[in-house]
This record gives structure tokens, C-alpha cells and sequence, in this order.
């Protein structure tokens, strides 16, 4: 053999008594087969086989295989993002003429996918109240095929009534999806408690450091599996060994950095509440929370994600405030180790006038890992700060 072959073809090495803890980061496109035989036959291998990379690596299923079990689904998909964990279950279960119905407290870039590119399919989406339970029955039509949930709502909180929802969905023939990143599998499980389909970012609190970008998409039936996975492999859609790699990481402290987080959250929310800028807190924990009984009656907990709504004065002096912040960061997304605050613009993004609509500033909080009283001091400057009177300019806005 010349130098150049065995540059490529390498000696085999055992991996008798190698038993690491860690999961294995398996890259591949190709995956090679023992005759040819067994290659023409690799459709047979079926959708729990391995065919090529881009369907699946023993990396990419160990994660599939926990979260499932987390959810009590029977299975999971990963995809590029939480964004796609939204989207492609709608392309994969709409055509035209048909309706999904999304909560006004909806993802932000899930109105515009709904608005831009599925009506252009001939696919309609109808917003609803997020605090509607069981009256969305009367809204269901026959051409409604999807009722989405996403609880609580974003930026604004509302606990929806998923099992309310999910029965009257189910006794007309929707299916019911749920985004529950803000939860994840550790304070609610959406499948038991009635939704056919569970999308989250994995991107926050499974991934947990902000350096990844990862979807999952739970089912509840194999039906529901096989149509979903019909199309992610027509579109092509599939993930990194790598991102599933720093997600299995990321998972494994996930219950811990949480019981921090959402401790620490629901102290301050309780704390924020008596300051002078703070209109209204926002956190599922506080009785004030639209939604706060269902909060109660369905999850385990709260993660450390809430918002905070400001007196109308306080507008003209954010920007300042939030310059004033050394523990906290300025940015979009959330769960990571890092505390974040962005200031949020919902006015805007909000078609339905209900029980829950702010009109003012609104500021969204994310718990990171640091110590308490850090948090709290840099958050007590932060406040404060919004009733003094410096000079300020125009408020700084982040959508979601
Ligand atoms: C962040 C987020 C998403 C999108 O996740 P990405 O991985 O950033 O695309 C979807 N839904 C909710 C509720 C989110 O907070």
C-alpha cells in the first residue's frame, strides 16, 4: 500500500473496554454497506435505519431518543432550528385551503411564516386570544386542520388552557401542536396533556450556552412521525452530529441549571413587582398572570424567562437604563449561562385586544447561571435607573 492510500485508509483500533460516558460525534454523509445487496435493499433499513448522514447518526438519535422519552412522544426529529420545529410540522401537515390557527403571543417569525409564506401557498392562518380555552371551539372550522399553542405566551406570558384547547381541537379534527421552549421537557410535557406535536428551540435551555442552534419536533403517534419525516427528508432537511453533540452536553446539566434559573426568576419577579417603574410582572409564577391557574395546574415549575411591563414614563429613559447594566447583556434569544434582557416592542405585534394586551415598554428577562445577588444588584441599578432623569435618546427595540 502507498503512502498516499494509507493516508485515507487507516488500521482499524479496537474499542473493546472503551465504555466512555460521553456519545460519540459520528460525522457522515456517506455510510458504507457490506455488499451490494445490502445497499440496493438500504430503503428496507426503513426510518429507524441509517442510509445516509443526512437521516440520522447514532449521535443525532441518542438526542432524538431522549427527548422523546422526556416528552412520553415515541419520536423525534431534529432540525436546524426551533424556528424550523414551528414551521416544518405546518408544511408538513397543511395544503392549500386548509387553516392552522396560531395565538396572537405566538413566536414573532411565526405570524410572518404564516403570513408570507403560507398564504402564498393557498394555506390561511386565523389568529386567536391566547386566553380563549375552550371556546376555540367555536372558531374551529372544517377547513382547520392545526391548532398551534405556544404557552406562555412570548413576551407577554399568557398560560394558555392547553387541555381545553387540545379537546376541543381533537372532537373537530384538528391536530394541536405546542411550542413549549420556555418550559421544556422538565416543567411541562405538552403531549400528556393533550397536543399531538411538540416543537422547541433546543437552542435555549437544552443547548444552554448560546452557541448552538437546534430544533425538536415530538409526536405523539407514528403517523404523525412518518408524514413529518416524509417531508423534512423531501426538503432536505437534516442537523449536524455536531450541534447534537453540544446539545447532549448541554442536556445533561439542563435540571440543574434550571432549578438555579427559575428559583432565582421567580424571586426577582416577586421582588420587581414592588418597584415604581414596574407597572406589571409578567411571570406565570405571580396570581397577576393571565393563565397563572393553568401555570399551577400544568407545569412543574418556572424557568427563568419573564417580562417585566414599564410605567409609560419609563420609555424615554431605557435606553440609558440599559446602559447601565454590567451583569446583563443586551440581546435576543435566551437560556443561556449568561443573563439577558431585551427591550420588547409587543404593541406592535399584536392583532387581538385582550384581557393581557400592554401598550407600554415592556422589558423581557432572562435568569442566566450567575450568583443572586449579582443578578439582583445589577437589576436594582437597572430600575432604578429608569426614574432618574438623565438625558436620553430613543429607546432600543429587539424583536423576539
Ligand atoms: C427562540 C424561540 C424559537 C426559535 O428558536 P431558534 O432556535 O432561535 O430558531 C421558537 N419558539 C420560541 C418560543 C422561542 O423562544
Amino acid at each position: 500500500m502507498h503512502d498516499s492510500t494509507r493516508c485515507v485508509h487507516r488500521p482499524e483500533v479496537s474499542l473493546e473496554g472503551f465504555d466512555s460516558l460521553s456519545v460519540p460525534t459520528y460525522r457522515a454523509s456517506t455510510i458504507v454497506y457490506p455488499n451490494t445487496e445490502s445497499f440496493s435493499r438500504r430503503k428496507e433499513r426503513g426510518a429507524d435505519g441509517y442510509a445516509y448522514g443526512l437521516y440520522g447518526t447514532p449521535t443525532t438519535r441518542t438526542l432524538e431518543a431522549q427527548i422523546t422519552a422526556l416528552h412520553h412522544g415515541v419520536r423525534t426529529h431534529l432540525v436546524p432550528s426551533g424556528l424550523a420545529a414551528v414551521t416544518m410540522p405546518m408544511i408538513a401537515l397543511l395544503g392549500p385551503g386548509d387553516e392552522v390557527m396560531i395565538p396572537d403571543t405566538v413566536y414573532g417569525p411565526v405570524r410572518a411564516f404564516c403570513a408570507d409564506f403560507l398564504a402564498q401557498r393557498g394555506i390561511h392562518h386565523r389568529v386567536y386570544d391566547p386566553l380563549i380555552g375552550g371556546r376555540i371551539g367555536d372558531l374551529i372550522k372544517g377547513n382547520t386542520r392545526l391548532v398551534w399553542v405556544e404557552s406562555p405566551g412570548s413576551g407577554s406570558m399568557e398560560v394558555q388552557d392547553l387541555p381545553a384547547i387540545a379537546r376541543e381541537a381533537k372532537a373537530r379534527g384538528a391536530l394541536v401542536g405546542c411550542d413549549n421552549t420556555w418550559a421544556s421537557p422538565l416543567l411541562c410535557k405538552p403531549l400528556d396533556l393533550g397536543a399531538d406535536i411538540v416543537a422547541e428551540a433546543l437552542t435555549k435551555y437544552v443547548g444552554g450556552h448560546s452557541d448552538l442552534l437546534l430544533g425538536s419536533i415530538t409526536v405523539r403517534d407514528m403517523e404523525l412521525r412518518t408524514r413529518i419525516r416524509d417531508v423534512l427528508r423531501l426538503l432536505g432537511i437534516g442537523v449536524s452530529p455536531d450541534e447534537a453533540a453540544l446539545a447532549l452536553r448541554g442536556i445533561e446539566t439542563m435540571s440543574v441549571r434550571l432549578r438555579h434559573i427559575g428559583g432565582v426568576a421567580e424571586r426577582l419577579a416577586h421582588r420587581l413587582r414592588e418597584h415604581p417603574a414596574a407597572m406589571k410582572v409578567l411571570h406565570p409564577a405571580l396570581p397577576e398572570c393571565p393563565g397563572h391557574e393553568h401555570w399551577v395546574r400544568d407545569f412543574q415549575g418556572a424557568s427563568g424567562v419573564f417580562s417585566v411591563a414599564l410605567k409609560p414614563e419609563a420609555l424615554e429613559r431605557l435606553d440609558d437604563a440599559l446602559g447601565q447594566l454590567s451583569i446583563f447583556a443586551i440581546g435576543a434569544s435566551w437560556g443561556g449561562t449568561r443573563s439577558l434582557i431585551a427591550p420588547l416592542s409587543l404593541g406592535s405585534e399584536r392583532s387581538i385586544t385582550s384581557a393581557s394586551t400592554l401598550a407600554g415598554p415592556v422589558v423581557r428577562i432572562s435568569v442566566g447561571v450567575e450568583d443572586e445577588e449579582d443578578i439582583q444588584n445589577d437589576l436594582q441599578v437597572f430600575f432604578d435607573s429608569l426614574l432618574h432623569d438623565p438625558a436620553s435618546r430613543g429607546p432600543l427595540v429587539i424583536r423576539c
